[in-house]
C-alpha cells in the first residue's frame, strides 16, 4: 500500500552546491555501485587501502551464508591495528589538528580541544595503565563512562592492546551493568565518580558497586574522575584512573591484530526483543566505518563533524570514535541532552563550534521540532552542509522541519538505515548522488544488494511498486561475525527464517522508481482484513497532524478484520485531549491514507515507553493493546518504567 504522502511525495534533488563538492556525484555512484556488485572482491580489495595494514591480505572475501555453518570472514590474513589507524598514521601530518572537541553537559564548563598527538598519548597512557592492571590480547573490558574523552581513550586503549570492549551506556541500571560484565566475563569494568548530563549527576561509581557485587571477585575498577563527587573504595579492586595517569608511560606499542580478532561487543537496543551481543572484528569493520563515514556525510578534511549519540550505541562506535578518526576527522564529542539548558543546547553547540555535519535521531527531532522554530532560529547554522539522521524511521513531517528550519533547505538530509548488526550504513541517499524523499533511505551503499521478498514464501519480488520483508544478499565487510557465546542464536536469528540472505527483521517498499522505504519491523506489520501495512505510515500520517507530537501504532486482535489499528497518541504542549480532537484524527488518517487504515481505537498517552537509545517499543505497546499485561518480556532497556504503567492504567476500552 502506498500512501497519499509517498505518491505524492515531493523529490529534492541535491543542489548544484552540493555536486559541485561532493565525493561521489550521480555518474560515480552508479558506476562504483555497479562495479562493487560485479567483482565485489575486486572493488573491497581496492577500498581495504583505505587504512594501513601491517601484514597486507591476499585474500578479501571468504563469506558462506548457509544456514548450519555461517561464516563471515574479510582480508582474513591481514594483520593491523585499530588505534594505529585512528592516531599513529595521522600524526605526521596532523598532530596539531584537533581530534575530538568535547563539549560538557555545562555550557559554562570550558570545551576542550584534544589534538591526534594529545589523543594519542592519552590512549597510550590508558593502554599502559590497563595492562598493568593484567588486561592482555583477548581480554574483555566493559566500559561504563559518560560522553567524556576517557570513553574515547578507553575504546581506542582497549584496540591498541587487543583487547574487547563491551560499552555499556551510562543510563543503563546496575543490573544491566553486571548481565553485561558477566556476559563476556570481563576482566575490568572501566568507570567514572558521576555522569552530569541535563544538568543532573547520575552516581555511576555506585551502579557500578552495585552491579559488582553480582560478578566475579575478580573484576578489578578502573575509575575516572569527573566531577570528584564522594565514591566508595574497595582497596585491592577500585584503581584510580587520573593517579595512575600522572605515571602511565607516553607510549604503548600497537598490538599486532589478526582482521578476524574481535573490536568489540555491543549490546542492541532491545526494542524487540532481549538484547543480542553483536560482535564486530576488525580489519573488515574499520574498513566500512571509514568508507561510510567519508562518503555518506560527504566528509571533507578541516571540516567539522558532529555526532550526537552517545558511544553506548552503535552510531557513538562507527560515527563518533572509529570511523571519524580513521579519516582523520575532527569529531564532536557532547556530553549533554538536546534541551539542556534549552532546547536551543543543539543548534548552540553547532554554531559555537562550525559544525559542518550533523547527524542526530528523529526522537530528538520530534522533541525539538515541538518546542517551536524560535530555538533553532536565534542560532547561527550557517556552517551546516550535510544533515544526517539514525535509529528510526523519520516521519515526513519531521523530516521537513529538519530541511527547511534546520537546514534553511541548503542541505541534503542523509537518512542512514542500519543496524548495530551492521557495522555502518547499508541504505541512505548520499548527498551530492541522489535526490531525497522525505523518509526514504533512497539507495543501497556500495557492496549492498537490498532484496525484497515475500515474507510467506520467501521468494524474490523483483521490479518496483513492491513491498515485503527486507533481507540483503550478499556480505559487506563491517557485518557481525556472531553472537559472543552464542554463534547458534546468530545463525537462527539472521540466517534462518530466509535462507542464503541476511534477514534483518525490517520491513520495507521499494517504490515506482526503485527508491527504498523502511515500513518498520517485520514483527509489527499489522494485517487489516488482509491489507498488510507497516505501522511507520500509520505513524507518520498522525504526525503530520498540527495537534500530534508523536505517535506509535500497533495490531491487536479485532473479531472481524483480524487485526485492528491501535494508537498512541502524543499531543503537542499546548493541546488537550477531547472526543472532538479523537474523531478528527479518526478521519484525517482515512484520508491521508485511505479507509483501510482507520483507527480503531486512539489512546492519549502522555509519552510512550521507549529504549534508551530513544526507540519506541512497540512490543510492550503490543501487550498492552492486546489487554495482555502479564508477559511484557525484557524490559531491561526500557528508559522510564513509569510510562508503561500509567499506559496499562488509561488503557483505552478497558
Ligand atoms: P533489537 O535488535 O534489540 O530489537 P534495535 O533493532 O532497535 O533493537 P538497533 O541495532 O539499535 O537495535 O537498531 C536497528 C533498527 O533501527 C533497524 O533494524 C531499523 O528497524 C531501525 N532503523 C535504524 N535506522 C533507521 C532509518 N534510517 N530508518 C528506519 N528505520 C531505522
Ligand atoms: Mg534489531
Amino acid at each position: 500500500m502506498t500512501t497519499a504522502a509517498q505518491q505524492g511525495a515531493n523529490v529534492y534533488p541535491p543542489n548544484a552546491e552540493t555536486v559541485a563538492r561532493a565525493h561521489v556525484d550521480a555518474d560515480k555512484y552508479t558506476k562504483m555501485y555497479e562495479a562493487s556488485i560485479k567483482d565485489s572482491d575486486a572493488f573491497w580489495g581496492e577500498q581495504g587501502k583505505r587504512i594501513d595494514w601491517i601484514k597486507p591480505y591476499s585474500q578479501v572475501k571468504d563469506v558462506s551464508y548457509n544456514f548450519g555453518s555461517v561464516g563471515i570472514n574479510w582480508y582474513a590474513d591481514g594483520t593491523l591495528n585499530v588505534s594505529a589507524n585512528c592516531l599513529d598514521r595521522h600524526l605526521k601530518a596532523r598532530g596539531d589538528q584537533t581530534a575530538i572537541i568535547w563539549e560538557p553537559d555545562d555550557p559554562n564548563d570550558a570545551a576542550q580541544h584534544i589534538t591526534y598527538a594529545e589523543l594519542h598519548r592519552r590512549t597510550c597512557r590508558m593502554a599502559n595503565i590497563l595492562e598493568s592492571m593484567g588486561v592482555r590480547k583477548g581480554d574483555r573490558v566493559v566500559i561504563y563512562l559518560p560522553m567524556i574523552p576517557e570513553a574515547a581513550y578507553a575504546m581506542l586503549a582497549c584496540a591498541r592492546i587487543g583487547a574487547i570492549h563491551s560499552i555499556v551506556f551510562a543510563g543503563f541500571s546496575p543490573d544491566a551493568l553486571a548481565a553485561r560484565v558477566n556476559g563476556c566475563d570481563a576482566k575490568v569494568v572501566i568507570t567514572a565518580d558521576e555522569a552530569p548530563r541535563g544538568g543532573r549527576k547520575t552516581a555511576l561509581k555506585s551502579n557500578a558497586d552495585a552491579a559488582l557485587l553480582h560478578t566475579k571477585d575478580s573484576v578489578k575498577c578502573l575509575v575516572v574522575k569527573r566531577t570528584g563527587g564522594q565514591t566508595t573504595w574497595v582497596s585491592g579492586r577500585d584503581y584510580d584512573y587520573n593517579e595512575m595517569a600522572l605515571e602511565a608511560g607516553d607510549y604503548c606499542a600497537p598490538a599486532e591484530m589478526n582482521a578476524e580478532d574481535p573490536l568489540f561487543i555491543l549490546y542492541t537496543s532491545g526494542s524487540t526483543g532481549q538484547p543480542k551481543g553483536v560482535v564486530h572484528t576488525t580489519g573488515g569493520y574499520l574498513v566500512y566505518a571509514a568508507m561510510t563515514h567519508e562518503i555518506t556525510f560527504d566528509y571533507h578534511d578541516g571540516d567539522v563533524y558532529w555526532c550526537t549519540a552517545d558511544v553506548g550505541w552503535v552510531t557513538g562506535h562507527s560515527y563518533i570514535v572509529y570511523g571519524p578518526l580513521a579519516n582523520g576527522a575532527t569529531t564532536l564529542m557532547f556530553e549533554g541532552v538536546p534541551t539542556y539548558p534549552d532546547a536551543s543546547r543543539f543548534w548552540q553547540v553547532c554554531e559555537k563550534h562550525k559544525v559542518n555535519q550533523f547527524y542526530t535521531a528523529p526522537t530528538a527531532l520530534r522533541a525539538l521540532m515541538g518546542q517551536g522554530n524560535e530555538w533553532v532560529e536565534k542560532c547561527d547554522l550557517s556552517d551546516l552542509r550535510t544533515l544526517g539522521t539514525v535509529g528510526e524511521p523519520i516521519n515526513p513531517e519531521a523530516w521537513n522541519w529538519y530541511n527547511d528550519v534546520v537546514g534553511g533547505g541548503r542541505c541534503p538530509i542523509v537518512d542512514t538505515w542500519w543496524q548495530t548488526e551492521t557495522g555502518g550504513h547499508l541504505m541512505t541517499p548520499l548527498p551530492g548522488a541522489h535526490a531525497m524523499k522525505p523518509g526514504s533511505a533512497m539507495k543501497p551503499f556500495f557492496g549492498i544488494e537490498p532484496v525484497v521478498l515475500d515474507p510467506q514464501s520467501g521468494v524474490e519480488i523483483n521490479g518496483n511498486g513492491v513491498e515485503g520483508v527486507l533481507c540483503i544478499k550478499d556480505s559487506w565487510p563491517g557485518q557481525m561475525r556472531t553472537v559472543w557465546g552464542d554463534h547458534e542464536r546468530f545463525e537462527k536469528t539472521y540466517f534462518s527464517d530466509y535462507k542464503g540472505y541476511y534477514f534483518t527483521g525490517d520491513g520495507c517498499r521499494r517504490d515506482e522508481d526503485g527508491d527504498y522505504w523502511i515500513t518498520g519491523r517485520v514483527d509489527d506489520v499489522i494485517n487489516v482484513s488482509g491489507h498488510r501495512m507497516g505501522t511507520a505510515e500509520v505513524e507518520s500520517a498522525l504526525v503530520a497532524h498540527a495537534a500530534v507530537a508523536e505517535a506509535a501504532v500497533v495490531g491487536y486482535p479485532h473479531e472481524i478484520k483480524g487485526q485492528g489499528i491501535y494508537c498512541y497518541v502524543t499531543l503537542m504542549n499546548d493541546r488537550e485531549p477531547s472526543d472532538d480532537l479523537l474523531k478528527e484524527l479518526r478521519v484525517w488518517v482515512r484520508t491521508e491514507i485511505g479507509p483501510i487504515a482507520s483507527p480503531d481505537v486512539i489512546q492519549w498517552a502522555p509519552g510512550l515507553p521507549k529504549t534508551r537509545s530513544g526507540k519506541i517499543m512497540r512490543r510492550i505497546l503490543r501487550k498492552i493493546a492486546e489487554n495482555d499485561f502479564g508477559s511484557l518480556g525484557d524490559t531491561s532497556t526500557l528508559a522510564d518504567p513509569s510510562v508503561v504503567e500509567d499506559l496499562i492504567e488509561n488503557r483505552a476500552g478497558k
